[in-house]
């Protein structure tokens, strides 16, 4: 008979105590990938029992990220302060199974223990004396002193595990203390909840930051003395700034909203996150579907990956690119109107069309979009000098003159410019760039003709006029 493994189910389990930073946002979409390549089920989990730092802000902020870069959960959010009574009992019966005793040792008296182990150049640690062993005798209870429970680590031998990304790890069971699992008022540590939830939560993988490899070891021995299955787990090396230093806010945005407020687009922010850390060969751009199809562990990287704004860049450019012209026309008319601009007034698919191969961000976009439907600019009066000689505005009086009667088309615009061009023996540079100042107030805008057509004869005929009626 073969026994069957049990179905894949993976968790990210953020502390809120903050905006959802890019490290925790990549740990989830990698459980997250990692459920969905193996058809299994991806669990949030609220790790709020830290009351001093938790807030209800930083729980939405970390729902509102997850919703936005579309990694929903199959289950949860389940909130560890809902599981109290769960904690309390899994701790009674590790004191009725005597995998866990009461220690009334104060806090004074383990920092003492402590300290005399470093002085004696050891690893500091609590030092047993209310560990019970067969013959041992327990010292008399200090009256009105309520004891921490803690965990009866195993001493001899080590904990090991084959971590999905760095390998073979292992740790001498004399390095890890009896952990306190419980406080003197009975609520549960950290590392315990931890336990008791991927226990109760059936977790067969966990991905999660390599700041916790030093957790994973008492995780497990906890785990085995409760007779649960101990999960796989994969620790991901941490995300580096640009200079090589842990990315922090120094490096720029470490909130994934901010990245939304930026003008990014959550694909563009998922495939980007995905290759910090993850590789299918040499691919960097690929689909959510994609993520799922290949997303293999043994290409999780060992080494640290670093944040690269510039391919940030790209790759959110790709994605702009891509984006259907009435989405994309959608997330931009917020940033128009942000910017004092009325996207109303204008075509904005045709805007959009004109901009999406050339913008990085939807703010660039927005702030191109503002040459249509922005408050108009016009030219300075160096530019004017520069650009609007008599010459030119002899050429753009033609043009103007021409242009009144044509249907208004990019293609006709096209044609009437070459004929202007041929007239007056001008090169492109010469009509295009007085144009784009008459009309634009710059020398710096998409295609001529392009833009010309999306502001319309009207505008352009009225701009062109203050350039080129008799009297100036
Ligand atoms: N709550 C922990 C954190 O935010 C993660 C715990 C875990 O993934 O095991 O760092």
């Amino acid at each position: 008979m073969t026994s069957a493994r049990p179905p894949v189910r993976t968790r990210f389990a953020p502390s809120p105590t903050g905006f959802l930073h890019l490290g925790g946002a990549r740990t989830a979409l990698f459980s997250w990938a990692f459920a969905r390549h193996f058809g299994g089920t991806f669990i949030l989990r609220i790790e709020d029992t830290d009351l001093e730092r938790s807030t209800p802000e930083a729980v939405q902020a970390i729902l509102q990220g997850m919703h936005w870069l579309g990694l929903t959960p199959d289950e949860g959010p389940f909130y560890q302060m809902q599981h109290m009574t769960r904690y309390r009992t899994v701790v009674a019966s590790m004191l009725a199974a005597g995998t866990a005793y009461p220690c009334y040792s104060s806090n004074e008296e383990v920092e003492a223990m402590r300290n005399l182990a470093r002085a004696q150049g050891l690893k500091p640690r609590y030092d047993g004396t209310w560990r019970p062993e067969a013959g041992k005798v327990l010292p008399a209870i200090p009256a009105g002193r309520k004891p921490v429970v803690r965990f009866k680590s195993p001493q001899d031998g080590a904990t090991a595990w084959v971590d999905l990304v760095k390998g073979p790890i292992s740790f001498e069971n004399t390095e890890l203390d009896d952990l306190v699992i419980a406080r003197p008022d009975g609520t549960p540590t950290y590392n315990f909840c931890v336990v008791v939830d991927d226990w109760d939560m059936r977790i067969t993988h966990v991905l999660r930051g390599d700041d916790h490899v030093n957790n994973t070891p008492r995780q497990i021995t906890i785990l085995r003395a409760l007779g649960a299955p101990v999960p796989e787990y994969g620790h991901v090396p941490m995300i580096l700034g640009p200079d090589g230093e842990k990315l922090s806010k120094r490096h720029g945005a470490v909130s994934v909203m901010e990245y939304d407020r930026e003008g990014y687009l959550p694909e563009a922010m998922v495939n980007y996150l995905a290759r910090l850390g993850w590789s299918h060969g040499n691919d960097e751009l690929f689909s959510r579907q994609q993520l799922v199809d290949w997303f293999d562990p043994s290409h999780l990287s060992k080494s640290a990956a670093q944040w690269d704004p510039k391919k940030l860049n790209w790759v959110n450019a790709h994605y702009l690119k891509q984006a259907d012209d009435n989405t994309l026309a959608q997330a931009v008319a917020p940033r128009i109107v942000a910017r004092g601009g009325n996207p109303v007034q204008v075509d904005l698919l045709a805007v959009v069309r004109l901009f999406k191969d050339r913008a990085e961000t939807l703010e660039q976009l927005a702030e191109g979009a503002l040459l249509f439907c922005g408050p108009f600019r016009p030219a300075t009066d160096e530019l004017i000098a520069q650009h609007l000689t008599a010459a030119a505005r002899v050429a753009l009086r033609d043009f103007a003159n021409q242009a009144a009667p044509i249907s208004w088309s990019r293609e006709a615009l096209g044609v009437l410019i070459k004929t202007v061009l041929a007239t007056h023996g001008l090169k492109m540079p010469q009509l295009a760039i007085p144009l784009r100042v008459a009309v634009a107030g710059t020398t710096q805008t998409p295609a001529v003709d392009a833009v010309l057509e999306i502001l319309g004869k009207e505008t352009v005929l009225t701009r062109l006029a203050a350039f080129t009626s008799a009297e100036n």
